[in-house]
Formats: C-alpha cells, sequence, structure tokens
C-alpha cells in the first residue's frame, strides 16, 4: 500500500534489520527498542491492524511467534517477554500496519510499561546492528 511505512520495508525500500522473513510474514527490530531485542512481527500483505483480518489471516502471523520468541529471549537471555498489538491511536497504534511487538523482558528492568506507549528516542544503528547479530549469530 502507498504510503506504508512498513509496506516499503517490507518491499526493501526502507531498510531493517530483519530478524526473520517468509511468504507471508516479516519480523524486523523496532526502531526504538523498548528494550534490547524488540521486535515486530508482521503481516507482509497490508492490513489496517487486526479488526481487519480473518483468524486465518492473522494465524500465519501468530504460527511464528514461538519459533521468534524463542529464538530473542534464548539469543538476547532474557527472562520473559510481553506480546502485544496495539489497535487504533487509542490504543495507541501509531503504524497503521498490522504488527506485533515483541518485548524481551529482563530481571530488574524497569519503566517499560511507562515507555512503552510514550514516543521514544530512535535507537542507534549500530545498537540495532549488534543486536541483529546477536539474535541471528
Ligand atoms: P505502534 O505504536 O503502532 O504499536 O508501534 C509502531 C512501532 O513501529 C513503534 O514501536 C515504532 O518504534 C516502530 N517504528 C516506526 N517507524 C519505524 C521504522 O521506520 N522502522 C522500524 N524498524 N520501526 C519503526
Ligand atoms: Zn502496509
Amino acid at each position: 500500500m502507498d504510503n506504508c511505512i512498513f509496506c516499503k520495508i517490507i518491499a526493501g525500500d526502507i531498510p531493517s534489520y530483519k530478524i526473520y522473513e517468509d511468504d507471508d510474514v516479516y519480523a524486523f527490530l523496532d526502531a526504538t527498542q523498548v528494550t534490547k531485542g524488540h521486535t515486530l512481527i508482521v503481516p507482509k500483505k497490508h492490513f489496517r491492524n487486526i479488526f481487519e483480518m480473518t483468524g486465518d489471516e492473522l494465524a500465519t502471523v501468530t504460527a511464528k511467534i514461538p519459533e521468534l520468541a524463542n529464538l530473542i529471549k534464548d539469543k538476547m537471555h532474557a527472562d520473559g517477554m510481553n506480546i502485544m498489538s496495539n489497535l487504533e491511536a487509542a490504543a495507541g497504534q501509531s503504524v497503521f500496519h498490522t504488527h506485533i511487538h515483541l518485548v524481551p523482558r529482563y530481571k530488574g528492568d524497569t519503566g517499560v510499561e511507562e515507555t512503552f506507549f510514550r514516543e521514544k528516542p530512535m535507537a542507534d544503528p549500530a545498537l540495532l546492528e549488534g543486536i541483529q547479530k546477536e539474535i541471528l549469530g
């Protein structure tokens, strides 16, 4: 879809730090890294959000969650993970292409609940590159 930042990322028109890709799904590091390893899983097909998807369409995305969640948890040595999707601006959605947040949690981390719904600074590309290497290496 024109003017959708995630469609452009999937098409390779905007660079991203890819974690996983298949025919239906693309996963990449969130530019803001609420915690280290914060990843977004998106369907390649454009949907505004889960309100607009059928169960089967969503299932192609959620089917990948256990494998990716475990990969990120293991490689980042996380202790847990929050998995969430924000539907519509009222719920904090800011990019209107369905995405599921994987937010690794680390024992003793603080402020994550508060910062998740706030505007966050972009992570340094060098940090993103390092995290991508850690997860895929
Ligand atoms: P939402 O606020 O819609 O639940 O989540 C959108 C997420 O997309 C935010 O966490 C934001 O950091 C991330 N994001 C926005 N633009 C870009 C981008 O150009 N590249 C990447 N990797 N993430 C982005
Ligand atoms: Zn899109």
